[in-house]
């Protein structure tokens, strides 16, 4: 069975009463709104759900992963607090999204992912995109990227079972990682903030469903 293409204006209206939710929840930033504006999440969710490409939650893609839910992406970029020469790290790449959002706003991303095919089906949408500032790398992200350390900013997109510890240690000193961190089913996000000479603080933003951060690479495509 084929489906009719949804029209461009339907489209628009969705995603402009998606960017209402977003803000009416917290997600004020205005440059972080217009950055998940003009990334088409309908490029990054399977055929089966294409439909609700535009709705405010979280979505199975392959590998038994998931695509994070808008508000959240929002909610974590915000987070963040990127710069425009800001150099960030990605911990699970999984369809991209986040990743496509985090590169409009900074001058480089590196995004680490332990699956395969996720990481070729996310590089080939940001080429469809011409986003030419994400570096990708196959890998256990747990690890986070030593070679290319240490980072203005780090993203964590599964959830980190405690303190990410490798990670904060190739985070500047005065730079902010958030991740969700916790081992059950519900996880606390959390922003870490450097204080510039060693130390950080911690902050808890709210409560998160995220998939686990695994260690090692699938060993399935
Ligand atoms: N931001 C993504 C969320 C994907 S879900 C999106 O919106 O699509 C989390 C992703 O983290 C999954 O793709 C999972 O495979 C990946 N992941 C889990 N543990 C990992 C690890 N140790 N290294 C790299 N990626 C990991």
């Amino acid at each position: 069975m084929t489906r009719k293409p949804r029209e461009p204006a339907e489209r628009e209206t969705r995603l402009a009463r998606l960017i209402l939710t977003l803000r009416s929840q917290g997600v004020t930033d205005p440059a972080v709104l217009a950055a998940i504006e003009r990334t088409p999440r309908d490029l990054f969710t399977p055929d089966l759900f294409k439909d609700r490409s535009w709705e405010d939650s979280a979505l199975p893609i392959a590998c038994g992963q998931t695509i994070s839910q808008p508000y959240i992406v929002g909610l974590m970029t915000q987070a963040l607090t990127l710069e425009p020469r800001a150099r960030v790290l990605e911990i699970g790449a999984g369809s991209g999204y986040q990743t496509a959002v985090l590169a409009r706003l900074s001058r480089l991303v590196y995004t680490v992912e332990r699956y395969r095919t996720l990481l070729r089906e996310a590089e080939a949408r940001f080429q469809s995109l011409q986003l030419t500032n994400i570096i990708t790398k196959f890998g256990d992200g747990m690890l986070g990227w030593p070679e290319q350390a240490p980072f203005d900013r780090i993203l964590v997109t599964a959830a980190a079972p405690e303190e990410p510890k490798p990670l904060l240690e190739q985070l500047k000193p005065s730079g902010v990682l958030v991740a969700p961190v916790g081992k059950g089913p519900i996880q606390k996000l959390c922003r870490y903030a450097g204080d510039g000479v060693g130390g950080f603080s911690v902050d808890i933003l709210c409560e998160v469903r995220f998939v686990p951060l695994l260690e090692g690479v699938a060993r399935e495509l």
